[in-house]
């Protein structure tokens, strides 16, 4: 066993329930209790016991791959995930199951919700981010729907998002209108106000950051969201059809738009891996997020610096390792609302009959 693992010790408690998960005390005491084997590597485990709550834990507890059975899988994943591949491509490449690949990408896009959590935390101050609505679909066409996505304006950092079910417009056919009309019938419509519930949700999250200045396009749900968010700050409105080159003033959001389509599978025009379920949509979006921020430099060529480096919340790009080395706790991370349904998998997809949530459990 590395010397590194020996001399490992736990940060805190890792049952939620014992004072010593929150508290961090040099007197927690907890004793070293042997050692389990397993067939991967490390070969041995060690064990330990809390002996303030009784709970047996080892230092796999703290693994990103703790309950797994493949866990050298979710560093691999990572980069597919972000490197436009689907699902099954995963599998094939992988040699798993395609539901091996589900399940792995959803708790790796749980984790990189706290992680996204956790940093975003530590920004106290955004004074202008751009704001615009990614928009995608779910199980078909008839099923639009919005990432509302904000990035802060100076440095291109991917703050946060949220989404907003629509209801299929633009151009159709006389069929199409019937079909539309039948789902609804079946599943009723979605909400009108889903755009400015979704994006007055996204400026929540910057309320106490001293948010002054909002760039968006000419939405008109936009304004009403600001209105409705009791933040007092300026909206600077730039026009949809105005050319999206480097002077436009929503480049931020509009590169991420782009980088999001470049980079997922599901998002390519005329793509066949496109989203089953928004659940999932999210879950893979977020880990984009981080990957964007941490790992993904600026420019392709020239310094190797990235969003993050400019906010002074990374020394240098993040490796895979850098982003699932540690499991990040659920009650230690404090979500906004709607973070909480994601991560808890509570975003329904209407046309399927069964939405399965997260029930927190060892598998976190
Ligand atoms: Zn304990």
């Amino acid at each position: 066993m590395p010397a590194s693992l020996l001399s490992w010790v736990p940060p805190h408690c890792p049952n939620p329930n014992c004072i010593y998960f929150n508290t961090l005390s040099p007197d927690w005491p907890f004793i070293r209790k042997g050692y389990f084997a397993r067939q991967r590597r490390p070969h041995r485990i060690q064990r330990f016991t809390c002996r303030a709550c009784k709970r047996h834990f080892s230092t796999q507890t703290f693994s990103t791959s703790y309950w797994q059975k493949r866990p050298e899988l979710v560093k691999r994943i990572v980069l597919m995930v972000v490197g436009c591949m689907g699902n099954r491509q995963m599998a094939r490449a992988l040699s798993c199951s395609p539901s091996t690949i589900a399940h792995q990408v959803a708790r790796l896009g749980r984790h990189c919700l706290l992680l996204q959590a956790r940093e975003l935390a530590r920004i106290s101050q955004v004074d202008e981010i751009a704001i615009d609505g990614f928009e995608t679909f779910e199980w078909s066409q008839y099923f639009p729907f919005h990432h509302n996505v904000a990035v802060d304006v100076e440095s291109g950092y991917f703050l946060y998002h949220t989404d907003s079910p629509l209801r299929r417009k633009g151009r159709m056919t006389a069929e199409q209108r019937a079909r539309r009309l039948d789902l609804e019938a079946q599943l009723g419509k979605p909400d009108p106000k889903a755009v400015q519930t979704g994006v007055r949700a996204l400026l929540a999250v910057f309320s106490k950051k001293g948010l002054v200045t909002l760039r968006s396009d000419d939405h008109p749900a936009y304004a009403r969201a600001i209105a409705s968010s009791g933040i007092d700050l300026t909206h600077r409105v730039t026009s949809s059809k105005e050319r999206r080159d480097e002077r436009n003033p929503l480049w931020e959001v509009n590169l991420i738009d782009r980088m999001i389509r470049h980079s997922t599978a599901a998002h390519k025009r005329e793509t066949i891996a496109w989203a089953k379920r928004r659940q999932a949509s999210i879950e893979k979006l977020t880990i984009f997020q981080v990957w964007r921020n941490y790992m993904k430099r600026r420019r392709e060529k020239g310094d190797r610096v990235t969003s993050a480096m400019l906010l002074g919340l990374a020394s240098r790009p993040w490796r895979v390792r850098d982003l699932a080395g540690s499991r990040l706790f659920f009650e230690k991370t404090r979500l906004s609302d709607r973070w909480r349904d994601y991560y808890l998998r509570r975003v329904k997809t209407t046309v399927l009959p069964v939405n399965r949530t997260h029930e927190l459990t060892y598998a976190f």
